[in-house]
């Protein structure tokens, strides 16, 4: 995983990615999340191999934005069901110790 590469249109890929589209790869074919790696500062890294090629792209995901924060927050506060304000209502967040944080996309929305 440590020779993994960087893409060049990482916006449009994390769009499609929240969409829960499909990713074409910049060789053909389609990329395949392999993991997510959290990172210490709440962002994360997702892993994302190309179908045809084989080739691992690392693109980083960037950390919960303020307003996404207060999202989960109000949410919390109101009792509501906690989403990730990336996915939308498919994608829940779970509770790690005391960070809420997105299975999908590895950022840390919130603390319990
Ligand atoms: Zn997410």
């Amino acid at each position: 995983m440590a020779n993994a590469v960087q893409l060049d249109n990482e916006k449009q890929l994390l769009k499609q990615y929240y969409a829960g589209q499909q990713i074409e790869s910049p060789n053909g074919g389609f990329l395949i999340r392999l993991g997510i790696r959290p990172r210490e500062d709440g962002a994360a890294t997702a892993i994302f191999e190309c179908s045809v090629s084989w080739i691992r792209y690392a693109v980083v995901i960037r950390k919960a934005t303020r307003t996404e924060r207060k999202k989960v927050k109000d949410a919390l506060t109101a009792g509501e069901d906690l989403v990730c304000p990336r996915h939308g209502p498919s994608a829940r967040l779970v509770r790690k110790g005391k960070e809420l944080v997105c299975r999908d996309c590895g950022v840390v929305y919130g603390k319990v």
